[in-house]
């Protein structure tokens, strides 16, 4: 039995939840608007084969509600909002179905801006912006910054140095021993910055052609996916799944750093109060992973982009994430509690601004 839709929305703050449909090209596509009330709600559009419509609905609104949380943190004045497509990537997407998307963008009248998630790429970006101005992450050709993925990678590790600085009283990581899960397009970006502070660093993922191109190009040792939790080591990193803290993996780390740009690493809250409870410093995920954001939206600004302004905000990620942990220790709290505070203090110290208009 499912909650009722109305109550769901009332409860969780929800703007609106849009069902887009379109027989011919087979689009089923959900767009959530968590809140506008710092700007557009703005999220990528994530395709992806849901088991049923109701999994759609709530993952659309779940990750409308973390970006209201990521901007707001981050000092961006943009609202939370996020899309899912329901079908499979590699087989269900279409030129057709990705411009009827855009037609459901467009329609939204710029109270949503859509971008780049899982199951879609810059390329869609382009093809979706056919039918709509609406649309954020573009490459540098079509007036986007592209690759996003240097500057997530950039902030996360400002936070491991945040977390280094928490733990130990020192942000370098010269010395530090990394355990690193996840090689994609942000775990190398990341693994370079690590080697080039000074950190030794062990890695892993599930991919072997991907994990012995890098073992070799960077002369890092790797080991099997599942060993990278009992590693000794001062920093666990996960650049790959969420959920990894859990009640399996908690008990088998030695780390005292938990810190990464992999969204949603906690299976649960619980799991973070755990960690604290450990003495295990963790930099709360959408504080760290909020980089390649910072520098994708910076174009919405009236003035534009400005590259120098948008990577002065990425550097930020490292004084904000030791405000999250001075908050939590001011307030006894737990970080990612800390985190949740910080953004929806902003929220609403600025509502009665937002009246004005
Ligand atoms: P990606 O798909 O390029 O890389 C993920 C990597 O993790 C892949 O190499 C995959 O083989 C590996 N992997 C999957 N399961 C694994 C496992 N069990 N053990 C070890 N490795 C495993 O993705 P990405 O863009 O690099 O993103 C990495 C994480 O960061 C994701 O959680 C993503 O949501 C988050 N994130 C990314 C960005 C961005 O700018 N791309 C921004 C914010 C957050």
């Amino acid at each position: 039995m499912h909650a009722p839709i109305f109550d769901t929305l009332r409860d969780g703050g929800f703007k609106k939840v849009v069902l887009c449909n379109d027989t011919r090209t087979g689009l089923r596509a959900v767009i959530a608007i968590h809140s506008t009330l710092l700007g557009p709600a703005t999220g990528g559009v994530r395709f992806w084969p849901y088991h049923d419509e109701q999994a759609a609905i709530a993952d659309a609104m779940r990750l409308a509600r973390g970006m209201t949380y990521k901007y707001a943190i981050a000092g961006i004045n943009l609202g939370g909002g996020k899309a899912v497509i329901i079908g499979d990537p590699r087989t269900d997407k279409s030129e057709a179905l990705l411009r009827a998307f855009g037609r459901f963008v467009d329609q939204q009248g710029g109270e949503y801006i859509s971008g780049e998630d899982v199951g879609t790429t810059l390329a869609d970006m382009e093809v979706i912006r056919t039918e709509t101005p609406h649309i954020v992450t573009l490459p540098e050709w079509a007036g986007g910054v592209g690759d996003i993925s240097p500057a997530t990678a950039r902030g996360a590790v400002h936070a491991t140095r945040a977390a280094a600085q928490r733990a130990w009283g020192d942000p370098s990581l010269k010395g530090r021993r990394v355990a690193l899960q996840g090689l994609g397009v942000v775990g190398e970006k990341a693994l370079k910055m690590l080697l080039d502070e000074g950190a030794e660093v062990t890695v892993t993922d599930i991919d072997p052609d991907k994990t012995s191109r890098i073992t070799e190009q960077y002369g890092v040792t790797a080991v099997a996916p599942d060993a990278i939790y009992d590693l000794d080591v001062d920093i666990f990193a996960p650049y790959a799944l969420g959920a990894v803290i859990n009640d399996t993996t908690i008990p088998r780390l030695k780390a005292k750093v938990v810190a990464g740009a992999a969204n949603n690493i906690l299976a649960e809250p619980r799991h973070g109060h755990e960690l604290q409870r450990r003495g295990i410093v963790y930099a709360v995920d959408y504080v760290a992973n909020g980089g390649g954001t910072i520098l994708d939206t910076d174009r919405l600004r009236e003035s534009g982009f400005n590259p120098q302004r948008a990577w002065a905000n990425v550097e930020k990620i490292f004084d904000r994430t030791l405000q999250v942990f001075a908050l939590a220790d001011k307030l006894n709290i737990g970080f990612q509690d800390a985190a949740d505070r910080l953004a929806e203090e902003r929220l609403a110290a600025l509502i009665p601004v937002r009246l004005l208009r």
